[in-house]
């Protein structure tokens, strides 16, 4: 089989299943990354995390396993949790857009944007899970950014700064260009995180930002740069703060419920209260990883919605 002589429909398929795989593994980084001892290829076997039990072929095939056993190991019958599907149709929807997006024209780009979509898929299930971004994510795209420039500078395709450098007519991002996006990029991402969260302490008191979140946002810089970085950050913030109206009044209705439940009905204020207080308790990396990706993958299309040019002088 000739890869480059299948039809892109063809490509779409066939990277969307590979994506479906490899949603395996990330479940794998996913359940491994934040404990002691273990890593993403020690023990070497999948495992029940509950039993222990290794996993045999059959029950290692995405999605299909956790729908033919309902959800449940088959040896000790711990309810597998429904993240393990959904991380898997994730990643090949994920993979399957890339490809859509790239393929056949620029295979580079396509492993690049497959890689660090990868990557934020881990960071945002390991932040809901423990509210905390692996190393291995953050600084290993922090260190992978300057690389994937050299070796894909068109990754920086339609920076100012490459305009600025190369000329306006440039059909190819250079090697020194992109390179200078990249470190731009990494340090407006983890620096506008930085400055936020310093105000925000002076303002509220408490730490408003973790230091996982300022890592997290320097990675993504690398791969998007300076001007994207700072879109990605505010479709991040926009996404958190609609979940965060949306996690408040699950904790009201919630309350609400109780209340009624024990008779007191008129607490309504106090409800409130605490719903506010519960729902500001979200972790931010998801969100950061949703406005990276969307800022990676669809940029020239976002681009278009903002009259960015107006923030960045010729
Ligand atoms: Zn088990």
């Amino acid at each position: 089989m000739n890869w480059f002589q299948l039809s892109p429909e063809a490509l779409v398929v066939y990277w969307g299943a590979l994506g479906l795989f490899v949603g395996s593994f990330l479940n794998v980084a996913i359940h491994r990354l934040p404990l002691e001892g273990e890593t993403v290829s020690k023990p070497r076997r999948s495992r029940c995390p509950k039993c222990k039990t290794t996993l045999t072929w059959k029950e290692n095939i995405p999605v299909l396993s956790w729908v033919v056993q309902l959800g449940r190991c088959r040896t000790c019958r711990w309810p597998i949790p429904w993240r393990y599907p959904l991380v898997e149709t994730l990643t090949a929807c994920l993979w399957a857009f890339i490809a859509w997006r790239t393929l056949p024209e620029r295979f580079d780009l396509c492993l690049v944007h497959t890689l660090v979509l990868s990557g934020l898929i881990v960071a945002t299930f390991v932040d809901f899970a423990c509210f905390e971004i692996p190393d291995e994510i953050s600084i290993g795209g922090m260190v992978v950014a300057p690389i994937a420039s050299l070796l894909v500078p068109d990754l920086h395709a339609g920076s100012p700064i490459a305009a600025w450098i190369d000329g306006e007519n440039a059909l190819n991002v250079s090697r020194a260009a992109a390179l200078l996006t990249c470190f731009l990029g990494m340090a407006v991402g983890g620096g506008v995180l930085i400055v936020i969260g310093k105000v925000g302490t002076a303002l509220y008191g408490r730490d408003a930002m973790g230091f996982g979140d300022v890592k997290l946002l320097a990675a993504g810089g690398g791969f998007v740069g300076p001007g994207a970085v700072l879109l990605a950050l505010m479709i991040g913030a926009l996404v958190a703060s609609i979940a965060g109206l949306g996690n408040m009044l699950r904790f009201f209705v919630l309350l609400r419920r109780r209340y009624s439940a024990r008779g007191r009905s008129g607490r309504i204020g106090r409800s409130l209260q605490v719903a506010r207080i519960a729902g500001r308790y979200l972790p931010f990396g998801p969100y950061l990883a949703i406005g990276i990706g969307i800022v990676l993958t669809a940029w020239k299309d976002v681009a278009g919605w903002i009259p960015l040019q107006a923030l960045w002088p010729h």
